[in-house]
């Protein structure tokens, strides 16, 4: 099926289809006014869209869907280094910004198309070429510099599919959420999950626990330090009781956040996992159980293994650890003018190596320990993950952030190091009260107390910046 084929075929005219921060258009309506964008796109190959959390965001990506065009979201927050480097790599010859806005224009990047919420119109655009491309979204520049993934259109719709059977998402639906519109997680499955499922979508502007939990969603998503911030708040969490599906991503949900949400929500969260590169890729099920650590099963045609450092089959025992490597329709198509980086992310069958290190149980079910990069730490011969070491901190009543790294040790190579945000703790305090939860060799060596953790637009920590401190 065509990508927006519910949004192009829809009558539904509810007032409330689709609504951002305090601004709710129908489905006919936002049809009409995005199909005015792709009026002015003509023939424009790729665009580049300004994305603030706003209605002219969400009108601007379909327009340009509408016109067969690729979307390259530009982040709102990003610096003029980052900005440059988006629009100037990705190509695009246009950009559409709010009308009216006091947008960068003269920076001298593309001309500026206005998204203009009072034009309307019913020109019928051919079907884009299925095999085109969608989007051209910037990794989170979590480890290194942003890379372009193009993704096509029939990635999109399969994942996009993947989702409403593993999460039982349809029509009757109302998804909130506060996510950025230039990752996968508030766009892919944020904007257009519901443009093509035909679930009404409600985006609260800004992801503040009093708006989700004033939204009256069926579905709510969020990134782990949004779920952290509803567990501290009972009254809103408690507001979610009624809901259907509370769904979480783009980082490990540390358990400790999982048990509370369970207790005031009655919901046990349902972890899904991806990247820019692949879509989503696994999840846990609406129909099935949830596991706290672990982020659930392949979706439908997707397909993951484990491999050692030299690219040896692991096996699916839930104890081996290796890295995670995944095939099927839901895989991008490569980074953008980076033959070198694409030919690293491939194993010699095509296989996408996600980078991420993983263990798999012999009943389908994954946990993701973290990124080969900096998240395995090796130590006097271990292999540690730091997730584990990280949950077993904040199992602490004064820990609020903790992210533990290696960082070199004469002896042991790398020691486990953890940095910590926190109420009144001290470091020997910790480090002992690690020691009584897991083996020896897992406790920190050091604990730095910090004032905050450096966390990127989706709330990932970057621990590229804390290893190089
Ligand atoms: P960059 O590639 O630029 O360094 P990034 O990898 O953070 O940035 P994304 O593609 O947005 O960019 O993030 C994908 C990564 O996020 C995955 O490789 C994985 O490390 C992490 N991730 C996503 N979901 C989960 C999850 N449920 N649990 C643990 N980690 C997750
Ligand atoms: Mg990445």
């Amino acid at each position: 099926m065509p990508l927006l084929s519910w949004l192009s075929e829809s009558a539904d005219d509810r007032p409330d289809a689709v609504r951002v921060d305090d601004r709710a258009v129908s489905w006919v309506e936002l049809r009409r006014l995005a199909t005015a964008v792709a009026d002015d796109l003509g023939g424009v190959d790729r665009v580049a869209v300004e994305a603030t959390p706003t209605l002219e965001t969400v009108v601007g990506v379909v327009g340009a869907l509408l016109a067969g065009a690729a979307v390259v979201p530009v982040p709102p927050d990003a610096g003029p280094m980052e900005r440059e480097h988006i629009l100037r790599d990705s190509g695009a010859t246009a950009l559409l910004a709010p009308a009216g806005g006091t947008g960068p224009a003269g920076d001298g990047g593309p001309p500026v198309i206005p998204v203009d919420l009072a034009r309307r119109s019913d020109t019928v655009h051919p079907e884009p070429d299925p095999a085109a491309t969608a989007l051209i979204l910037y990794t989170s520049g979590t480890t290194g510099a942003p890379k372009g993934a193009v993704i096509g259109r029939r990635a999109v719709a399969a994942c996009l599919d993947g989702l409403a059977d593993a999460w039982a998402w349809t029509p009757e639906d109302l998804l909130v959420h506060g996510l950025p519109l230039f990752h996968v997680h508030g766009l892919v499955l944020g904007v257009l999950g519901p443009l093509r499922l035909g679930s009404r979508l409600h985006h609260v502007g800004r992801p503040r626990p009093e708006r989700y939990a004033a939204a009256g969603g069926t579905v709510y998503f969020g990134v782990p330090t949004v779920w952290s911030r509803i567990a501290a708040d009972p009254d809103s969490a408690r507001a979610l009781r009624p809901a259907r599906l509370l769904v979480s991503g783009s980082a490990a949900l540390p358990a400790a956040v999982f048990a509370d949400l369970a207790a005031l929500t009655g919901h046990e969260v349902v972890e899904r996992y991806g990247m820019t590169e692949t879509l989503i890729t696994v999840s846990a099920r609406a129909d099935g159980p949830r596991r706290p650590g672990t982020v659930g099963v392949p979706l439908p045609g997707v397909r993951t293994r484990l491999v050692d450092e030299h690219g040896a089959a692991l096996p699916a025992d839930g104890e081996a650890m290796g890295e995670l490597q995944v095939a099927g329709p839901t895989l991008f198509e490569g980074y953008l003018g980076r033959p070198d980086a694409d030919a690293a992310t491939r194993a010699p069958d095509g296989w996408f190596r996600t980078g991420d290190v993983a263990t798999i149980g012999p009943d389908g079910w994954h946990r993701i320990v973290g990124r080969a990069a900096t998240d395995l730490i090796k130590s006097g011969g271990y292999r540690i993950g730091a997730g584990e070491v990280e949950d077993a901190l904040l199992a602490h009543p004064g820990v609020r952030e903790a992210a533990v790294v290696g960082t070199p040790h004469p002896d042991l190579g790398q020691q486990v190091t953890a940095y910590v945000v926190g109420d009144g703790v001290d470091g020997p305090e910790l480090i002992d009260f690690v020691a009584r939860q897991l083996s020896a060799h897992k406790r920190p060596r050091e604990v730095r107390l910090v004032e905050a953790l450096p966390r990127n637009a989706l709330g990932k920590v970057q621990k590229t910046r804390l290893a190089a401190d």
